[in-house]
């Protein structure tokens, strides 16, 4: 079977389930894949082929012993930001190189009781700081669209990984758009949850406060199936929060969109930037909408202009605390004959990390420094509070409100935007960090260069089932979702 790489999560889970093939031959399938394709986009930075069949067979074993879970035998990559017990996690830095992880994360973890086979973990920006995963220790991986074009960041591995067919689905985080950024790039659905919902344990953390781990796929649908696996309350993360979880697949035609009402929010169509296309795709998503029932709503989201200005803020600051541990002397990569401490410390941090992660670094201990600490660093968490405010007013009047994913589609590798161009990118994602609400992107077409535009949809606290269904309703009536890269049509 030479297009297994085509089918959807529930269709490879039927078809494991009828024997219709394994999970060792769809293992195999991806790897060939892998081996072929993955020189040209270069997303994995490990690829566990040995285990990954080890674990393949265990789930034939499994699903012939009539105790298989939906997923099992299902391959999935994962971000590198995600520990892998006995295997190198090195969250895209020189600074965790040889880093391997005695424990797994909770995701990971999940993972493997649910029977989900690991191809391998994926290229990312730096510690997840950045929005193009033109990494300074791994390389660029390259947008299956458009090889000459980043795949968006920081979760730009996983997002190629799926684009190109070279895992069904994978893992991402969003600390201010990691995870809808680079689907958007990249054509796809990525859903960042209500923050507390899925677990943080074991993934490395840039800015706690906001960072959050979730499904990256082609479809609502596949976002459901793997985020029934994420979601849940974990007691070795004092952030997850103990609510029940929902069944994300059962719940997919729950939400009707006859009826919704979707927020417009006035100031997000007029932010400098917004590339024209971009702005003529989202609008004809929202007509398509529209057209299914929803009713659209203009609201006011009056603190716009602070977003990029407090997110910057905030998460440097906890960035610079984060990194901490990372000193050369306990783990981690140490420069060679230091001269004394001093040299040590200063030496393994700036050999180890990447300029960017060092901006951050300094702009993070800076704002947090004592004389700063209030007019920088408290004076952001009000503003902080404020964003949140603003959303909670409008979801007294909308069910969920709409946004492009990103201002533009993606650059092009090398295009060098200077740091402040490049936070500017991310203005329509990072506010919902900030407030901790859940948040999706879906595929609605593409621009004259043929790269594709996302929509975003913001809900409430809690509402990722809602997203999950809104979507899928969207992706049942248009075919922007199933549209592939001719990269991913390449037979291995
Ligand atoms: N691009 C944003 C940043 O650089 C968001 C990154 C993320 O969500 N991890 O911080």
């Amino acid at each position: 079977m030479s297009d297994l790489h085509r089918l959807s999560i529930r269709e490879l889970s039927e078809g494991l389930a009828q024997a219709k093939f394994s999970s060792r031959e769809l293992t195999e399938h991806y790897l060939k894949r892998i081996a072929k394709i993955d020189t040209q986009v270069q997303s994995y930075i490990t690829v566990t082929a040995e285990q990954a069949l080890a674990q393949a067979n265990a789930a034939d074993a499994a699903i012939k012993a009539g105790h298989a879970t939906t997923l099992t035998g299902l391959p999935i990559a994962h971000k590198d930001i995600f520990c892998t017990q006995g295997i190198k996690t090195t969250a895209g830095s020189k600074m965790l190189d040889n880093f391997i992880s005695p424990y797994d994360a909770t995701v990971v973890a999940k993972g493997k009781a649910a029977g989900l086979v690991t191809l391998g973990k994926v290229n990312m920006d730096e510690f997840a700081m950045g929005s193009t995963s033109e990494n300074p220790h791994f390389g660029s991986t390259k947008n299956p669209w458009n090889l000459e074009h980043v795949p968006g960041g920081s979760s730009g591995g996983s997002a190629a990984v799926v684009a190109a067919d070279l895992a069904p689905f994978a893992t991402g985080t969003d600390t201010g758009g990691s995870i809808r950024q680079p689907a958007s790039f990249c054509g796809l659905t990525g859903l960042k949850p209500t923050y507390g919902r899925v677990s943080r344990f074991g993934m490395i953390a840039y800015a706690s406060s906001m960072d959050q781990g979730g499904p990256m796929a082609r479809s609502a649908e596949d976002c459901a199936y793997l985020m029934n696996v994420m979601a849940g309350h974990d007691a070795k993360d004092s952030t997850s929060v103990q609510k029940e979880v929902d069944d994300y697949v059962s719940n997919l035609n729950d939400t009707s969109v006859k009826g919704l009402r979707i927020g417009i929010p006035k100031q997000y169509f007029n932010v400098q930037g917004l590339d024209a296309d971009v702005k003529a795709r989202v609008e004809e998503s929202l007509k398509k909408l529209e057209e299914m029932g929803a009713t659209l709503v203009e609201i006011d989201l009056n603190m716009t202009e602070a977003y990029v200005p407090t997110y910057y803020l905030i998460a440097p600051a906890e960035a610079s605390s984060n990194l901490q541990r990372f000193d050369g002397v306990r783990y981690g990569y140490r420069c060679e004959n230091p001269v004394d401490l001093m040299d040590l410390y200063k030496r393994s941090r700036s050999e180890g990390f990447g300029t960017e992660v060092q901006r951050r670094i300094l702009i993070g201990t800076y704002a947090l420094s004592a004389g700063y600490y209030d007019a920088y660093y408290v004076k952001a968490q009000k503003v902080r509070r404020l964003i949140q405010q603003d959303f909670l007013k409008a979801f007294e009047n909308v069910d969920v409100i709409a946004a492009p994913s990103a201002p533009t589609t993606a650059y092009k590798i090398g295009a060098n935007l200077s740091p402040t161009e490049m936070y500017l990118g991310d203005i329509y994602t990072l506010a919902v960090n900030l407030a901790g609400l859940p948040a999706i992107n879906a595929p609605v077409g593409f621009d004259k260069n043929n790269l594709p535009v996302g929509l975003q949809l913001i809900g409430n606290y809690w509402s990722e089932s809602q997203l999950l269904s809104v979507v899928h309703q969207y992706q049942q009536a248009t075919d922007w979702h199933t549209k592939r890269a001719a990269i991913a049509e390449e037979n291995a």
